[in-house]
């Protein structure tokens, strides 16, 4: 065996090593439900754990999402989208951000591309709420496991098997709790883990303080602490076990059950065992497909995609982004690699690690982790970059449009800018840019998954590229792809206009909507009109 393939072997046990311990998950919620709560404890709570102390930047409460906030409070809006490391008992969790913004959706859509693992979090008197339901449809579009967090359970809610039964009913994913409330929501006592047969007390500290304190107890001394609360929640868990609902392995991994806690994210309960939960049942990185449907090992050399652009994430930084999650092989900075569509050369000499906007230059990066490269222009949502032999990853699939503006600059003589802008933010996925030789280049339409993108497209268009910009909604408010072959009858049909895509090329038929759609496609059955999406999220 000649030196290099030794190193070379040396080099993959370790890259199989880092990325069985890594663990890289999103968490999709509705507004409101607490995400930003049970990412910061997450992150405390592992810190308490883990002596290192290994939250990167900060280590107090203050620390972990209040950089996001400023941020987020200097664009006036949620538009954020970065990685958290938490180190956690010999392991690293990646928890990718995701936009709250009901808006939002297909940043937070690109974001669950990047991820092997989603926490669905509910807000236990809410229940599933249309944002979550959306986002849902992209994990079981993916089949990707889901964890569920049942979370506010200090607070009154909903019965715990209404929950559940709500859960299986409407989304179709079984649920199977590993942990059981005592109390009803509002009155809520502790936890009993149902693996383990413990039961946790939870106290609330006097005088608000937030987090609780936990006692762990046996089963006796529970029964006489907790008395007719106890005596129900045994009812309740023998009627789980009578229905089957116990945590299965490889139906979580079809993203056809779903393991779900109750907790508190503020009084920081129920957080350990989501960690626990996250390290001992969440997936490791794995192969990933390429597109040629061939599957690239983790071990093998160095393979990402990119699943998120951003320019301008702060002030002080006036470049633009590019968020890598990593898929095979061993990162380390200064790399020269691959841009799989041009076949150029990418320097990586500027590589780093964004939490918040604290940016920390990393130098080394495994399978799960999440790398930003900077002044990455030539770079595009669902580009592959790799080391050695050519390996590309199919597109990061971009959701329906259902929302569409005609752009045009406000000063003629900013054209040069402005088309510059458009380009930007097509590159970044803000906004989808449709063209036709019947609109012109002039007044490009725009289209996005929600209304508020314009907003953002508007506000970068004057800040960033000095062109102020007029958008005119269109009627339209539903797409479908087309061929050149149904193009010409589609656009003479009222109500109807073909556009081309820019980024893609793709022909996309605009509909004022899906009653017009399904009359067209009822008169017209020869013609191609197809979801812009596999899996139903449209
Ligand atoms: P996000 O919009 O999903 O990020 O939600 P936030 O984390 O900002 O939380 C929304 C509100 O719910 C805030 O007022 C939180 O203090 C509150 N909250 C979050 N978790 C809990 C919890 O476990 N119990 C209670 N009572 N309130 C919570």
């Amino acid at each position: 065996m000649s030196v290099d393939t030794a190193g070379a072997t040396k080099q993959e046990s370790e890259v199989a090593h880092e990325a069985e311990r890594r663990r890289t998950f999103a968490v999709i919620s509705h507004p409101d439900a607490g995400k930003s709560t049970l990412t910061e404890a997450l992150a405390l709570h592992a810190a308490a754990i883990s002596s290192a102390g290994a939250v990167h930047g900060k280590g107090d409460r203050k620390g972990v999402t209040s950089d996001w906030m400023d941020m987020e409070q200097d664009r006036g809006i949620s538009i954020t989208s970065a990685a958290l490391r938490i180190d956690y008992d010999d392991r690293v969790l990646n928890l990718l951000d995701t936009p709250g913004h009901a808006d939002f959706s297909e940043d937070t859509y690109r974001v669950l591309s990047a991820v092997d693992c989603a926490i669905m979090l509910l807000d236990s008197a809410k229940g599933l709420e249309p944002q979550t339901l959306k986002l849902f449809d992209v994990c079981r579009a993916r089949k990707m496991p889901v964890i569920t967090f049942v979370n506010k359970w200090d607070r009154p809610g909903r019965e715990p098997l209404e929950l559940l039964d709500e859960i299986e009913q409407r989304i179709g994913l079984r649920p199977t709790p590993l942990n059981w409330p005592v109390g009803i929501a509002g009155d809520f006592r502790g936890l009993i883990d149902r693996t383990s047969g413990t039961y946790t007390k939870m106290t609330r500290t006097p005088g608000g303080a937030q987090k609780a304190i936990e006692e762990v107890l046996d089963a006796d001394r529970a029964a006489e602490v907790e008395l007719d609360a106890w005596e129900q929640a045994q009812e309740e868990i023998e009627l789980l076990e009578a229905l089957g609902a116990d945590f299965d392995h490889e139906s979580f991994m079809a993203g056809e059950s779903s393991p779900v806690l109750f907790g508190a994210a503020l009084s920081n309960f129920g957080v350990g065992q989501l960690l626990d939960t996250i390290v001992g049942r969440a997936p490791a990185p794995s192969a990933k497909a390429d597109d040629k449907d061939k599957p690239r090992e983790v071990e093998k050399p160095f393979s990402g995609q990119v699943f998120k652009m951003q320019a301008n994430m702060d002030k002080n930084h006036r470049d633009r982004m590019a968020f890598v999650r990593v898929s095979s092989g061993r990162f380390d900075r200064g790399m020269v690699l691959t841009h799989a569509p041009t076949g150029r050369p990418f320097a990586t000499k500027y590589t780093q690690a964004v939490f918040g906007s604290d940016r920390s230059t990393i130098d080394t990066a495994y399978p799960g982790d999440v790398i930003a490269l900077v002044n990455a222009h030539s770079l595009a949502v669902g580009d592959t970059l790799y080391d050695g032999p050519k390996v590309s990853f199919p597109p990061i699939p971009s959701f329906a449009p259902e929302h569409f503006v005609v752009a045009r600059a406000v000063d003629a003589g900013k054209y040069k800018q402005f088309q510059r802008g458009i380009a930007q933010l097509d590159a970044e996925g803000v906004v989808q840019v449709l063209t036709s030789d019947v609109r012109g280049e002039q007044a490009p339409v725009l289209a996005a998954v929600g209304p508020l993108q314009f907003d953002v497209v508007k506000h970068r268009m004057e800040q960033e590229f000095r062109s102020p910009i007029e958008a005119s909604p269109l009627e339209y408010s539903v797409a479908r792809r087309t061929d050149a072959e149904s193009a010409p009858t589609l656009h003479a049909l009222s109500g109807a206009e073909v556009l081309r895509r820019r980024s893609d090329g793709e022909l996309l038929v605009l509909v004022h909507n899906k009653w017009r759609l399904r009359v067209i496609e009822r008169d017209n059955p020869s013609l191609f009109m197809e979801a812009l999406l596999a899996g139903g999220v449209d």
